[in-house]
């Protein structure tokens, strides 16, 4: 079986099968990773290497923090504001699609205030803005964005910023970057010096979910606002190592397995990328081959992570969907919001998936077509 849900996403076979040979007994230690303390010496070595990984991977800069939390990247929508916000101002966003527009509405529901400073919604969130359309408000506190759009499978082909690579308001002050890197972290190289906090839920390129995954340059860690819930303060996580209270444990170690497995078996992000780039273009090059599939996302902009598509009958979705799952491709269908099909290439996504995907399909539209 394949499987191309969007999330919680598969993850790399070996990763299993590693996590089962220590589930029940961890090294010995006659208990599973579930049952220790977060305190213990065995776990705290656990969560710093995956942190050590993580850190040599993405080649986060000393200047950062790597924050382990909870509550989603929903969760983040609230937190980055109020860590943000301290010292009035407005928050920025780049709108591309669903859940850039979800993190504008909790920020407006908590703040009162947002501005747009580019949005694709006159195009149907099927091209990103180009970077000289965003256009910073005057009282800009930091701009925000969503590097892949996991429903509508739009991805930007750049980091926002000037040929320099800051941020400015019209009055010349720089502005931090802050992106929800939920469906695309991990999914290649990436300059982590360009941004001022990147987040990403971990249920697809990371590992299970309940856990999230925050990157916080160190000036930005005392910016909150005073009336901020304590559990939210990326100063207080970082003091803590992330240990407030008691982290998602379990997922925090099998996200460590998973940096281990990219690092060991793939060899590196550059590796992973390569990968990726070739996943993706078998598949977009079998919709663009045929009349009967389509894409609709502008090239430049089409995800390498999620790739939606739709039937030219609509009325052959079900038999699709139905037929595929048979097959051994699981979890094809498209987001409740938008219907049509979805296919997620994340990380632990095989070539071999794209290729039986890439069989299926023909085959599927020789037969009903
Ligand atoms: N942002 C993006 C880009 C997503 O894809 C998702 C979930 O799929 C979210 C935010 C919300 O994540 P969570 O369910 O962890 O709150």
């Amino acid at each position: 079986h394949y499987n191309f849900c969007a999330g919680p996403a598969a993850l790399p076979e070996a990763v299993l099968a590693r996590a089962r040979e220590e589930m029940l007994d961890y090294r010995g230690r006659g208990l599973s990773v579930m049952e220790m303390s977060h305190r213990s010496g065995d776990y705290v070595a656990i969560a710093e290497q995956a942190e050590r990984d993580l850190r040599d991977l993405l080649a986060i800069p000393d200047n950062y923090r790597v924050l382990f939390t909870q509550g989603g990247a929903t969760q983040q929508f609230a937190a980055l504001p109020y860590n943000l916000l301290g010292a009035g101002g407005t928050a920025n966003f780049v709108q591309t699609g669903i859940w850039g527009s979800k993190a504008i509405k909790e920020a407006r529901h908590l703040f009162g205030d947002a501005a747009v400073a580019a949005s694709s919604e006159a195009n149907g969130h099927t091209a990103v803005p180009r970077p000289e359309d965003i256009v910073l408000s005057s009282d800009a506190a930091y701009l925000h964005y969503t590097a892949n759009e996991t429903i509508g499978g739009l991805e930007f082909d750049y980091i926002p910023g000037n040929d320099a690579g800051e941020l400015r308001r019209p009055d010349g002050r720089e502005v931090p970057l802050a992106c929800d890197m939920s469906s695309s972290i991990l999914s290649g190289p990436l300059d982590v010096s360009r941004f001022g906090v990147i987040y990403a839920g971990a249920q697809k390129n990371i590992g299970p979910a309940g856990l999230v995954v925050a990157i916080v340059r160190d000036d930005l860690l005392d910016q909150g606002r005073a009336d901020m819930p304590s559990l939210f303060s990326y100063r207080a996580l970082a003091e803590a190592g992330s240990m407030i209270n008691t982290p998602a444990t379990y997922s925090w170690y099998l996200a460590g397995l998973v940096f281990q497995w990219l690092k060991d078996d793939i060899g590196g992000l550059a590796a992973m990328s390569a990968i990726n780039d070739r996943k993706a273009a078998r598949l977009y090059a079998a919709i663009d081959a045929s009349e009967f599939y389509s894409n609709p996302i502008a090239p430049r902009n089409r995800s390498r992570m999620n790739v939606p598509f739709v039937l030219a009958d609509s009325r052959l979705e079900d038999a699709f969907l139905a037929e595929s799952e048979e097959a051994g491709l699981l979890n094809l269908k498209g987001h409740r919001s938008v219907g049509g099909m979805r296919a997620s290439l994340y990380n632990a996504v095989p070539e071999a998936a794209v290729e039986a995907l890439v069989d299926f399909m023909a085959d599927f539209e020789k037969r009903r077509g």
